[in-house]
């Protein structure tokens, strides 16, 4: 590790209110300090001259797919992938084999974890498995370092339970991460109902799913107190919900995706697989509202859920194959090339629903600039046109909807505790 000095960039830093031209100046692993026209000799040297300097990114919904399927994901590949697209730290959900339900498998990842190019924090499961019949010993988990719970991928179906989970989350101060889906409307789905899941005569998962169970949590918390975030919102209904809930002062927070922003159930058609995902692409209806609610603040954070699967599962038939794709490595141009370059929302606003909001939420020492900290950086090119390529990602997975596509703004310089875990800038 060297001291690195980065100059001329923009430094945006949501956290600390800063947005300015300044030289940020790394020295043994942390900010040493960030002041405009630094004259420091003998250090090595970025000119980040019409570039973003913001925190490092924090992805607060990835799925690393280790323990258990080496074949998708391992946490070396999936921090090399986050890496490569600007982010520093992820929070890692629990649907791993075996599931992150023991401090065992909390030690594991953080063993795993210790070399790799970002920070992870897991999130354990909620119940026991999975399976939904009796929630997991939190406290042994939280003591090993898992940071919330989720039965991501499923929804904790029971009420009881879940309003138990909520009262232990209002009790520890953790967050609930739930899977919004109510699988008595969505059983057998593959798509998102509507007129094309008509067309296309695949079994259709209603809006409904999503949001009837977001309003049953919703009602769980204004009974606890418990801290709720909804993972992946995509319908308009709960949109809705999350602001009425927020405006009654409840501790609801929600996330959504880059998918769910720069696609519709329309994309499907061409698509076929590459746009399966729970929850799915909804109507333009339910992705106009999911702008609107990251507009005016109801969505407080963008997350990939990042989900690697092998070729050969997503060559399946439709109905057959997994949800999931992957997105670390295109997070940052998708949503710059259809939030910011669109004029839809500041590039600050981005950057702060890619740093100090996703932090705050799960709890963690990052997101930010501040002098003293480690030095977790992201230099973002806002300006770069590039053509997205899976075969050249640093995923081990290649099922991403945005192949070929031409994207508009990508990280080009990323920095995890003043280690340079991805370069292309400056090198020749
Ligand atoms: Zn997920």
């Amino acid at each position: 590790m060297t001291d690195l000095l980065i100059k001329n960039g923009r430094i945006l830093d949501p956290a600390n209110r800063r947005d300015e031209t300044a030289d940020l100046l790394i020295q043994n692993g942390r900010i040493a300090c960030i002041e405009p026209d630094l004259a420091i000799k003998g250090v090595e040297t970025i000119d980040a001259s019409g570039k973003i300097v913001s925190p490092g990114l924090v992805d607060m919904h990835v799925h690393l797919r280790d323990p258990g399927f080496p074949k998708k994901e391992t946490i070396q590949t999936g921090c090399r992938a986050a890496a490569a697209g600007g982010f520093t730290s992820v929070a890692c959900l629990p649907n791993t084999d075996p599931p992150i339900d023991s401090p065992e498998i909390v030690q594991y990842i953080a063993q795993r974890a210790k070399h790799a190019d970002a920070r992870v924090y897991p999130i354990a499961c909620a119940t026991e498995k999975m399976q939904g019949e009796k929630l997991a010993d939190t406290d042994a988990l939280l003591n090993a370092g898992a940071i919330g719970f989720s039965d991501d991928g499923l929804p904790i179906e029971s009420t009881a339970l879940m309003r138990e989970l909520l009262a232990r989350a209002e009790a520890r101060g953790f967050a609930v991460y739930p899977h919004a889906e109510v699988f008595a409307l969505t059983r057998g789905g593959h798509m998102h109902k509507g007129a094309v899941s008509c067309e296309l005569g695949l079994k259709g998962m209603p809006a409904e799913g999503e949001a009837g169970m977001v309003e049953r949590d919703i009602d769980l918390v204004r009974q606890t107190g418990g801290r709720l975030h909804i993972l992946h919102i995509s319908v308009k209904r709960a949109v809705k919900l999350v602001r009425r809930a927020k405006a009654e002062g409840l501790p609801v927070t929600c996330e959504a995706s880059p998918h769910h922003i720069a696609l519709t159930d329309e994309d499907v058609r061409i698509l076929g697989t590459a746009g399966k995902m729970s929850p799915p692409l909804r109507s333009k209806e339910d992705r106009d509202a999911v702008i609107q609610g990251l507009q005016d603040g109801s969505i407080d954070a963008l997350a990939t859920d990042h989900a690697p699967h092998t070729t050969q599962e997503k060559l399946r038939a439709f109905a057959d194959a997994p949800n999931g794709i992957v997105g670390l490595e295109t997070a940052v141009g998708v949503l710059l090339t259809h939030l910011v370059h669109t004029g839809l929302l500041s590039l600050s606003d981005v950057i702060a629903k890619l740093t100090a909001e996703p932090a705050h939420i799960l709890g963690i020492d990052g997101g930010n600039l501040s002098e003293g900290k480690p030095a977790d950086i992201a230099v973002i090119d806002p300006d770069l046109e590039w053509i997205a390529n899976a075969n050249l990602f640093k995923s081990k997975s290649r099922n991403t909807p945005f192949h070929g596509w031409t994207l508009k703004g990508r990280a080009v310089m990323t920095v995890l505790g003043g280690r340079v875990t991805y370069q292309t800038i400056g090198k020749r």
